[in-house]
């Protein structure tokens, strides 16, 4: 317990963030653990039931001053590495869109498909339950380019040389681009170069992206399976 009060105060103090979310029950100093940094959620796997329970959220304000974000507290270290990492490259992205709750995961259901249409978001906008933003590990990032925020998807997609540097270095943080080109059947959503993924190592990660992989790839291979 104490380590782990010494970690959160830590985490407060390095970061500038504050941790907000634990569920019910005293966390301890292996709650970390707890988390199962390669679960599966997509059109056909929900979020495991005690999810939200063993989660571990920092909160951080929006860059533009729009509400603040909440990412598990892990992948949000890492993102600021690969965010600075990035920006010496002349490179700038940002938090666009993090966690969700149920209810705002159903609120952007209904908000899009006013905008865009039921054909649009049943390619693009999970089921509640059943997306990928409720485990706290995916960040949909947007990119700053000469001053002005780029975060319409498609004026992203359209920045192709931008998100293929960006793309080049997220699995030396852990991270891997969740819905790549050409695998939709496999991920049941569109490409989404903005959409990153946390898999709780840079090894996974590299495994992942270095093969082309998709994460559901990833984890039907067997052991005896070479890359
Ligand atoms: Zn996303």
């Amino acid at each position: 317990m104490k380590r782990f009060i010494t970690l959160i105060i830590a985490l407060m103090l390095i970061s500038s963030v504050s941790v907000t979310a634990f569920a019910a029950g005293v966390p301890s100093p292996d709650i970390k653990r707890m988390i199962d940094y390669l679960v599966l959620v997509n059109k056909e796997n929900q979020l495991p039931e005690n999810w939200e329970e063993i989660l571990i959220l920092v909160t951080v304000p929006d860059f533009e001053g729009g509400h603040d974000h909440r990412v598990e507290y892990e992948a949000y270290d890492m993102f600021v590495l690969l965010r600075e990492d990035l920006l010496s490259e002349g490179i700038q992205i940002e938090l666009d869109s993090c966690y969700r709750s149920v209810a705002e995961q159903q609120d952007i259901w209904d908000r899009f498909t006013e905008e865009y249409g039921i054909d649009y978001v049943r390619q693009y906008v999970a089921v509640t339950g059943f997306s990928e933003h409720q485990t706290g590990l995916a960040i949909d990032i947007c990119i700053v380019k000469d001053g002005v925020t780029i975060d319409d998807n498609d004026l992203m997609i359209a920045e192709a040389e931008i998100f293929a540097r960006i793309h080049a270095k997220i699995a030396d943080y852990g991270f891997i681009l969740r819905y790549p080109q050409g695998k939709e059947d496999i991920t049941g959503y569109s490409y989404e170069p903005w959409h990153l993924r946390y898999v709780g190592s840079p090894e996974v990660a590299h495994e992942i992206m270095d093969n082309g992989l998709t994460l559901e790839e990833y984890l039907q291979l067997g052991p005896d399976d070479e890359l």
